[in-house]
């Protein structure tokens, strides 16, 4: 229950491009023990010393789990942000199309790792990785460039998308049309040109969305936010004009729960099986990318339709992205967190 994995993915291997970012990398991160917890029968936890694999000591059965980062619970949110968020916007400044995602169960540390205690207008320690990307993206823009920032914020909740900044809540589809590709119909589009403008855009998000929550029983935790950020910047010399653009996803996954475990009255029922369709079409998906085992059902949930195209890349091309040694070891934790 204090394991949360954080996967990122960006399109092609930008190894190529002496970038230290491989399709897809997936890192687990342990939370502290909370206060309630301390007294209580935990599993135990050993990091190799390598950091990349991890044993988890659950009652008389113990799991071993390889994974490209291990942060242990003493890993503040700077360094977290350095491995695993850094090289990842690095990655899109170069024009490629990123993803993260943030998986595991209610209360592992999700919202902290994404977004953390931040809501003000400078980066705490307890500043999770969006804003912290958003402050240094603007920092990171070439003098030599002009850069053209746009964002978006939207939650899936029930297979329906909810734009998390505009003043009405109603639910929104996704469409596809071969000039445009997939997209959310009327989901509103915001252009920022500094940093305090994007969290200012953060928190409203935030603030609706735990407004949501509160009507409906903390929904926060039964729905994905993805905060999307489009980046273009150009490039004009005088003789010559370069244009590179990049599509950023940073999703807060719903609880990975399953729906036996909560309580499950109809609604709530419908809910968990929307929860499980979705992170189990993930876990599909990702799974037939890197093993090429089938088509991956893109279709079957809004969150992997939406992100098709950018987790379509992470199987693209002769070599695929992950190694299937490793596919199977994230099948493993996403099947046990
Ligand atoms: P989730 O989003 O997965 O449901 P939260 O991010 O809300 O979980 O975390 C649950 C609790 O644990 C919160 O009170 C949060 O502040 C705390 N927490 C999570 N990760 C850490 C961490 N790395 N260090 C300190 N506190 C943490
Ligand atoms: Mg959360």
């Amino acid at each position: 229950p204090r394991a949360n994995l954080i996967m990122r993915s960006s399109s092609e291997n930008c190894v190529a491009d002496n970038l230290e970012c491989s399709r897809m990398t997936v890192a687990v991160r342990i939370r502290p023990l909370l206060v309630k917890e301390l007294h209580m029968d935990v599993s135990s936890i050993e990091i190799s010393p390598d950091r990349r694999e991890m044993k988890v000591n659950d009652n008389a059965k113990s799991y071993t789990f390889k994974l490209d980062h291990c942060l242990g619970q003493d890993t503040d949110q700077t360094s977290v942000f350095t491995i695993i968020a850094q090289p990842l916007l690095d990655a899109a400044f170069n024009g490629y199309n990123v993803c993260l995602f943030a998986y595991g169960q209610t209360g592992s540390g999700k919202s902290y790792s994404m977004m953390g205690d931040n809501l003000d207008s400078s980066l705490k320690e307890t500043t999770g990785i969006i804003p912290r990307f958003c402050h240094q993206l603007f920092d990171q823009i070439p003098s030599n460039m002009v850069a053209q920032v746009k964002i978006s914020y939207l939650e899936i909740y029930n297979e329906f998308v909810y734009d998390l900044l505009s003043s009405e809540r109603k639910a929104l589809k996704v469409r596809e049309s071969p000039d445009t590709g997939i997209f959310v119909s009327d989901l509103s589009v915001h252009g920022v040109s500094s940093f305090s403008e994007m969290q200012k855009w953060l928190s409203e998000g935030n603030k609706a969305r735990a407004t949501a929550s509160t009507n409906m029983n903390d929904k926060s935790s039964r729905s994905h936010s993805i905060f999307q950020i489009q980046l273009t910047l150009t490039e004009d010399t005088g003789s010559s004009v370069t244009q590179k653009c990049s599509q950023i996803n940073l999703v807060d996954l719903a609880g990975s729960e399953r729906v036996a475990q909560t309580k499950a009255t109809e609604e709530r029922f419908k809910e968990g099986r929307n929860i499980n369709l979705s992170l189990m079409t993930l876990g599909q998906v990702i799974t037939n990318l890197s093993d090429h085992s089938a088509v991956p059902p893109y279709r079957n949930s809004t969150l992997t339709y939406l992100l098709k195209v950018r987790l379509k890349c992470l199987g693209w091309g002769p070599n695929p992205g992950l190694p299937i040694h490793q596919a199977s070891s994230l099948t493993m934790a996403l099947s046990y967190w």
